[in-house]
């Protein structure tokens, strides 16, 4: 990312804590638009909660999240409203089972957002012709393998033009066979200058997909690093150490 570059989103000193449990510790972080962030970290460190509280499913203690001129750390956000530009994708999906797919992608485009039925049904189209599952529009969730579950869910979230899109884990409730099919789609994204910020623990997609590698260890930033200069020669020792167990 060069100085240059818009600043979408940046994190300041957050804090989060579970009861006198701190999950999170002062992290800073900047995501410029168009930029690929891979967090990886151990697991229990804070990485789910940390996109969580980007996305208003987790209260903040302290520390500022700067997001189009509003502080998302304050209380009084329009969470909703803000979903709407900062999507997320669940490890274990969360499409509706009693709606069928292309219901379940249409729901925040005519509910949340209130758009005209043929144009967002045309967009949703698109989209699911991009990942290859048009012809399963009118299936439901359960007549779905995990893989394209996992790309519906994607879709559904893409359908709502977000400027972001948070992946926690999005692989890793797949069967081996499944997981290429997801993690090419996230890859086409990245080419096509989608701003992301993608927990994983797929090192081979997290090396070639990540603009910057962010490693946390117990709530805080260990090591910022592209991802060349991480997967090649990590600057701590506890990165290293993580990387080890993966090789
Ligand atoms: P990661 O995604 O890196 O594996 P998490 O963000 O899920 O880690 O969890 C970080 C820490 O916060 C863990 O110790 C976890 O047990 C704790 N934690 C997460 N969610 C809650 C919760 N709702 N209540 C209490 N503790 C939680
Ligand atoms: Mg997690």
């Amino acid at each position: 990312m060069t100085d240059s570059k818009e600043i979408l989103l940046e994190v300041q000193q957050l804090q989060k804590s579970f009861g006198d449990r701190i999950v999170l510790n002062g992290i800073d972080l900047q995501v410029g638009k168009g930029e690929v962030i891979v967090i990886l970290g151990p697991s229990g460190c804070g990485k789910s909660t940390f996109l969580r509280c980007l996305n208003g499913l987790e209260s903040v203690q302290g520390g500022v999240i700067q997001y189009r001129g509003q502080n998302l750390a304050e209380g009084n956000v329009d969470w909703p409203e803000v979903r709407q530009h900062i999507g997320m994708v669940f490890q274990n999906y969360d499409l509706f089972p009693h709606m069928t797919v292309i219901d379940n992608i249409l729901l925040g485009p005519l509910q949340v957002q209130k758009r005209d039925k043929n144009e967002a049904l045309q967009q949703a189209e698109q989209l699911l012709d991009r990942v290859g599952l048009l012809d399963r529009k009118d299936a439901y969730p359960r007549q779905l393998s995990g893989g394209q579950k996992q790309r519906i869910a994607i879709v559904r979230a893409l359908c709502m033009n977000p400027d972001i899109i948070l992946f926690d884990e999005v692989t890793a409730s797949l069967d081996p066979e499944m997981v290429r099919e997801v993690l090419d789609v996230i890859l086409g994204l990245a080419n096509q200058g989608m701003t992301m910020i993608i927990v994983t623990h797929e090192m081979g997609f997290a090396k070639s997909v990540g603009d910057r590698i962010v490693f946390i260890d117990q709530g805080k930033i260990c090591e910022i690093a592209t991802a060349q200069q991480f997967f090649t020669a990590p600057a701590t020792e506890r990165a290293q150490h993580f990387l080890d167990i993966f090789q």
